[in-house]
């Protein structure tokens, strides 16, 4: 299944994220962000762990490559950003496979190196300027 959201301005992210997320986990709660440097990845997993009860502390992970939040249930919440890790190895290393398998929310900015570990198994979300918008593709099976 592909869903678009075309033109979507900085102030429709929150509608986007709540349209995208009853979707997107229908099926399990690992679900990945591609795009370019600041295509909005990290605003829209912001708007999605709003949703889950998530304060306001999310922030992009890019140098503790993995942030663990809260939700409403006192349930952990891991957002990843594999954007600077070399490998596999270093991706096991850091214990990506515990988190993927811990049947917790997962939310995946920069999955695109890491195919091994992700298969075509799991929701896709990408993001793509148009102009100051943004364009939102969600993919799934
Ligand atoms: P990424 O995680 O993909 O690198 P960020 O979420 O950090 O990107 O966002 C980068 C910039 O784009 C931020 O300044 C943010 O405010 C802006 N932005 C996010 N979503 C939108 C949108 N829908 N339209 C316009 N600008 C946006
Ligand atoms: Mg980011």
């Amino acid at each position: 299944m592909i869903r678009i959201w075309d033109r979507v301005g900085p102030e429709q992210m929150p509608k986007v994220a709540a349209e995208l997320l009853p979707e997107a986990s229908r099926k399990g709660k690992i679900l990945l962000f591609k795009g370019d440097l600041g295509a909005g990845k990290t605003t829209l997993i912001r708007e999605i762990c709003r949703l889950l009860g998530v304060g306001n502390e999310v922030q992009s992970p890019s140098y503790a490559i993995v942030n663990e939040y809260s939700d409403r249930h006192g349930d952990p919440v891991y957002h990843m950003d594999l954007y600077r890790l070399k490998n596999e190895t270093e991706a096991f290393d850091i214990g990506v496979e515990q988190y993927l398998s811990s049947g917790y929310f997962c939310m995946v900015e920069w999955p695109d190196s890491f195919s091994d570990l992700f298969g075509n198994e799991y929701p896709v979300i990408v993001l793509e300027h148009q102009n100051d918008t943004r364009k939102i593709t969600l993919t799934y099976e």
